[in-house]
């Protein structure tokens, strides 16, 4: 047993993760996933992708989904492959959606522990947002003869990762249940994270709960502090122009052997698992 009892003990089963990902990316980018923190996560992990691919529908023990989505990383496709995420969730009946990109390191055990603070059976949209203040569009109304109105409403970067409880997951049913997301993202021609947010935020009026341990590459990485690691929900890396990296700072494997860092991140974290280096 623990020495401080959360409201409500999450377990894995409860938890729905989609990861989205495309053709293109599954050898540069699933490899350090699978390695790392999907061996915490095997059944409730989710591939997202727009291709049919043995190699890692073996790997992942069938968890790779072909949403039959374009390939092209335009607006549409994005919001297509959240729309089958958000599908494939409900139909699931877990308790947690937590939605994130191929270039995301989840510590698993430490999601857990934070939705441990939030009732599934209440309307919860945790994440973190990458803009200061809220994002403020026009949008022409249903009635053309109407002015276009003023719109404001917070989104929690896709990058970075997100969670949706059950209870408002159902709420959002008649607006973006059974494909109709795709739908909501043509109206406003906005990418998925940021319908997500307009459906949840001005639709349904529920906010966004900004949970700041989630991290996207759109932050520096090497200012996260190593001490801190373990309350970190998620992490990112990008590749910059040149060879140079947004990647978190940590000792451990080498730059050229884990350029992203996930493997070492992994080591950090859990000390314990398979072929990490002696300390
Ligand atoms: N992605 C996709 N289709 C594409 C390009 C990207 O589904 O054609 C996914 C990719 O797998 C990742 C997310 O979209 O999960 C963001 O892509 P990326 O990291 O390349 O770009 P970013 O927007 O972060 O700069
Ligand atoms: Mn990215």
């Amino acid at each position: 047993a623990t020495a401080t009892m959360a409201p409500f003990s999450t377990d894995l089963v409860d938890l729905f993760i989609s990861v989205k990902t495309t053709r293109h990316y599954h050898h540069s980018r699933l490899p350090a996933i699978i390695a790392t923190w999907f061996q915490f996560a095997r059944d409730q992990t989710w591939f997202f992708t727009d291709r049919d691919d043995p190699y890692f529908q073996n790997q992942t023990n069938g968890h790779m989904i072909n949403t039959k989505c374009s390939s092209s990383h335009n607006r549409r496709a994005l919001c297509c492959k959240m729309s089958v995420e958000f599908d494939r969730f409900l139909a699931s009946g877990r308790k947690w959606f937590c939605h994130f990109d191929d270039d995301n390191y989840v510590n698993v055990p430490r999601l857990l522990k934070l939705l441990d603070n939030y009732n599934p059976r209440e309307d919860w949209y945790l994440g973190r947002p990458s803009i200061p203040a809220p994002l403020e569009i026009v949008r022409q109304g249903p009635e053309p003869s109407k002015r276009p109105q003023k719109v404001k409403f917070w989104f929690a970067t896709g990058g970075a990762g997100f969670c949706i409880s059950r209870a408002l997951a159902l709420k959002m049913i008649p607006v973006a249940g059974g494909g109709k997301f795709i739908t909501v993202g043509d109206r406003i021609r906005l990418p998925d994270d940021v319908t997500m947010g307009y459906i949840i935020e001005h639709l349904l009026k529920k906010q966004l709960t900004v949970v700041e341990q989630f991290h996207s590459h759109l932050e520096p990485m090497k200012f996260l502090n190593r001490d801190t690691f373990h309350e970190q929900v998620s992490f990112s890396y990008s590749k910059g122009s040149r060879d140079e990296w947004n990647v978190v700072k940590i000792d451990g494997f080498d730059e050229k052997d884990d350029p992203k860092r996930f493997r070492s991140i992994h080591c950090h974290l859990f000390p314990h698992v398979a072929n990490c280096p002696h300390r």
